[in-house]
């Protein structure tokens, strides 16, 4: 079959990528036109004939050296993801640095977990083999730009699968980077980008790919369910949250505080397990506020590459639209502004607290994705874990107490991944994973990079 031209060989239309703390143009990428994607994954099942043969170890090595060289070019595609994104400085390198440092560090962790495995009865020996499934569409979201990226890849093409990749159409230059790189080493073809906006990510959940892997938010993940279903294509689906943080009767209120004010603001607020809403004990609650401002007020809103800017400006305007939006809502309903300001202020929103918050505003019901650290307080300790498992995202929670206390409310939040008196991120290979609609499969964690593989049950005579 002729080879589809790749993206960068056609005047075709472009994508332009601007830096979302001033707007100013950065790149371009051109668009792959939508009917071009079938085609795409098809050439892409075609080149991964020879991939699936390889070894675990030899794909492996192959991506580590694609990680090494992520590593080595840190400082400059650190510089490109925070233009492109507007995280602070620090925070681009470090992602840039963590993605290819977890590609070396999880090859073998991942081969590992996808190994055959045989078990020996009764003269009867049954092996389990995790094949590739074939194809896999990928689709991204804008706020880690790489690092979600690779978590998905990765585990997929050390499972022998092709990936056809569709990154968001804030991030188009980091992502192109990160598979330009990756291709320096793979075998032409196995790793495909797609440019576009949501026709580009339709037209790849309608192509004959085989699974989607996709990280986003719960309206499109609804989209993407609804299309896959007609061929049940395989799914993995992380969507967003409105995490809650409970404070209980009996918390180091600072540590609370810190916590609230650093998981409200970390990323910009623009973090799918970023505290979304915090539920503050009555007796705790004047202290608990005046430490989340003092805290507060050590933050400052800007440029990427300024001296003292803690984060970055909205991705864009919708977004900070959305944000002051839900603000404005909030006061009108009686909520108070503690720090932070509904007036708007061009590409930034800077740090806010508000108190006052109600079950009904919608700023405790939708995802924010803001620097925003919303209170609420409560007496009744069963009601605060109703509030907080209202709705339909369960993907992280948080709670601070006396032990006993904390883990009991913890035993009660209907989420996939809890803190007590910490954030959730845990330790070790643990999934990374929603309840109710803030995923569907996960990533992360033996399990999950099974999810990129078609299982197989081979029983043979001993
Ligand atoms: P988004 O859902 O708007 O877009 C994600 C991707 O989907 C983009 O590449 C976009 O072009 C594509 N897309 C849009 N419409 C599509 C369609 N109909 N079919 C196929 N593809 C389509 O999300 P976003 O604004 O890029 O990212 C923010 C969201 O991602 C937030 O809700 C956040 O909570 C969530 N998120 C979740 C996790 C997690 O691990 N659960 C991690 C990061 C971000």
């Amino acid at each position: 079959m002729p080879s589809t031209p790749s993206p960068e060989s056609t005047t075709a239309a472009m994508l332009a990528s601007t830096n979302p703390a001033n707007g100013d143009f950065i790149g371009t990428v051109p668009v792959t036109p939508a009917e071009w994607i079938p085609r795409i994954v098809e050439e892409a099942r075609e080149a991964a004939t020879g991939w699936r043969a390889l070894s675990f170890e030899e794909r492996g090595a192959l991506l580590i050296q694609g990680g090494e060289m992520l590593m080595g070019k840190a400082e400059a595609l650190g510089e490109l993801l925070s233009r492109e994104m507007g995280k602070t400085r620090a925070s681009g390198r470090g992602e840039v640095k963590s993605s290819g440092k977890s590609i070396q560090g999880k090859v073998a962790r991942v081969s590992a977990a996808l190994a055959p495995h045989t078990t020996t009865k009764h003269g009867v020996a049954t092996t389990v083999v995790h094949d590739p499934v074939g194809v896999c569409g990928v689709i991204a979201p804008w706020n880690y730009p790489m690092n979600m990226i690779q978590w998905m890849v990765v585990p997929a093409l050390m499972a022998g699968n092709a990936v056809v990749l569709k990154p968001s159409e804030e991030t188009p230059l980091i992502a192109q980077a990160f598979v330009d790189t990756l291709n320096e080493f793979l075998p032409p073809g196995i790793l495909r980008i797609v440019h576009g906006r949501d026709g580009q990510g339709r037209a790849l959940v309608n192509s004959t790919v085989d699974l989607i892997a996709f990280t986003g938010s719960r309206a499109v993940g609804v989209h993407i369910m609804a299309a896959a279903a007609t061929s049940m294509k395989r799914l993995i689906l992380e969507l967003g949250g409105k995490d809650p943080l409970l404070v209980l009767k009996g918390a180091d209120v600072q540590a609370a505080a810190d916590f609230a004010v650093s998981n409200s603001f970390d990323n910009t607020g623009q973090m799918c397990v970023s505290t979304e809403r915090v539920l503050v004990h009555q007796s705790l609650a004047d202290e608990f506020e005046n430490k989340v401002v003092a805290a507060a007020k050590q933050h400052r809103a800007g440029p990427w590459d300024e001296d003292g800017v803690t984060m970055g400006p909205m991705i864009h305007g919708t977004q900070r639209a959305h944000v002051l939006s839900q603000l404005i809502d909030a006061v009108s309903q009686g909520a108070r502004l503690l720090l932070g300001t509904t007036t708007p202020r061009k590409f930034f929103v800077d740090p806010t607290v508000i108190t006052g918050v109600t079950d009904e505003m919608d700023i405790a019901k939708e995802e924010t994705f803001g620097p925003v650290v919303s209170i609420s307080r409560f007496t009744d300790t069963q009601k605060a874990i109703r509030s907080a498992n209202a709705g339909p995202y369960g993907l992280g929670a948080v709670v601070f107490g006396a032990t006993q206390a904390a883990e009991e409310a913890a035993a009660q939040l209907n989420a996939g991944m809890i803190g007590i008196n910490r954030s959730i991120f845990g330790v070790g290979d643990v999934p990374w994973v929603g309840a109710k609609q803030s995923g569907f499969g996960y990533h992360g964690s033996p399990d999950g990079w099974r999810q990129f593989s078609q299982t197989r049950v081979i029983s043979r005579v001993e």
